[in-house]
């Protein structure tokens, strides 16, 4: 399938999940814009690298998705948008009643609420192009709870609710919004939570991946960046016209239990 003429924005696509997405939209002949919230000559070179290896039109564009205004400017500053991949987010782990304010607020206004002021920006630009795409990387964790993860799975349960709003908002318009809910991926975001996972349990690193994160994949398998990509590049075909407003479980089967 060609992507070619159209352009794909992915949050937070400097590592993992959304630098794949990246590189499989560009594979696929779409501009990219990639982007972060720092601003270094590396997140520039990336950029350059995935639009030199596929010919392609790539950017970096810095933007902190923990602002409004920033993730509004994101969009203006792209100036199309065929495709909106809402994938920035962070994650901490502790118990409710020891969860720092601060985290909360952040992982709240990455992981869900720069969804809205993205997608708010980048609808009327799909409404002239006549088709878009709203992808948002949800996770098990919209569909189901763990303990220690309240700001998470608020937020991933809020993108799922908001994947089906925007989904019936655009129903009878060439634009479809669905969310991706990914199972366990080997990504900085998962390594990093693996020594927090392991002190809250009071068990080992190694413990903490078999016992407690894969525990809930029955595939006992990590999803791998390169699986949730080709289901980004599917939601962009013709055959998923008709899917909007859903979600998509990636997860070995952990939301079938
Ligand atoms: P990652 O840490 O590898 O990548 C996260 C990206 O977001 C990085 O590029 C980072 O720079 C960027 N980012 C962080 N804060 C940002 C901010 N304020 N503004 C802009 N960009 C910011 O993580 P990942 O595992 O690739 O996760 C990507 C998405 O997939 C997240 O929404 C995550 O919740 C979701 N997800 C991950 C897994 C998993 O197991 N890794 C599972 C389900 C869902």
């Amino acid at each position: 399938m060609s992507l070619k003429g159209k352009t794909a924005i992915i949050t937070g696509s400097t590592s993992g999940i959304g630098l794949g997405i990246a590189r499989e939209m560009a594979k696929a002949g779409a501009d990219v814009v990639l982007n972060s919230f720092s601003d270094r000559d590396e997140d520039h070179a990336l950029a350059r690298e995935i639009g030199e290896e596929h010919g392609v039109t790539a950017r970096y564009i810095q933007a902190d998705m923990s602002k409004a205004d920033a993730c509004r400017r994101l969009i203006e500053e792209a100036g199309a948008c065929d495709i909106l991949v809402n994938n920035a987010g962070i994650q901490h782990v502790a118990p409710i009643d020891e969860f720092p304010t601060e985290k909360w607020d952040a992982i709240i206004a990455i992981n869900m609420t720069s969804a809205f002021h993205t997608t708010a920006a980048a609808l009327p630009m799909m409404r002239k192009a006549g088709w878009g795409r709203v992808i948002n990387i949800a996770s098990a964790h919209g569909l189901r709870a763990s303990p220690f993860k309240s700001a998470y799975v608020t937020a991933k349960h809020g993108v799922v609710g908001m994947t089906k709003v925007v989904g019936l908002e655009t129903a009878k318009e060439p634009i479809t919004c669905n969310a991706i809910c990914p199972g366990y991926v080997l990504t900085p975001l998962v390594e990093g939570q693996i020594p927090d996972t392991a002190k809250e349990y009071g068990i080992s690193e190694d413990e903490a991946v078999e016992k407690v994160i894969l525990a809930k994949q029955p595939s006992k398998e990590f999803v791998t960046v390169g699986q949730l990509a080709g289901i980004a590049i599917f939601l962009c075909s013709d055959a998923a016209s008709q899917i909007t407003g859903t979600s998509i479980a990636a997860d070995g089967g952990w939301t079938s239990q």
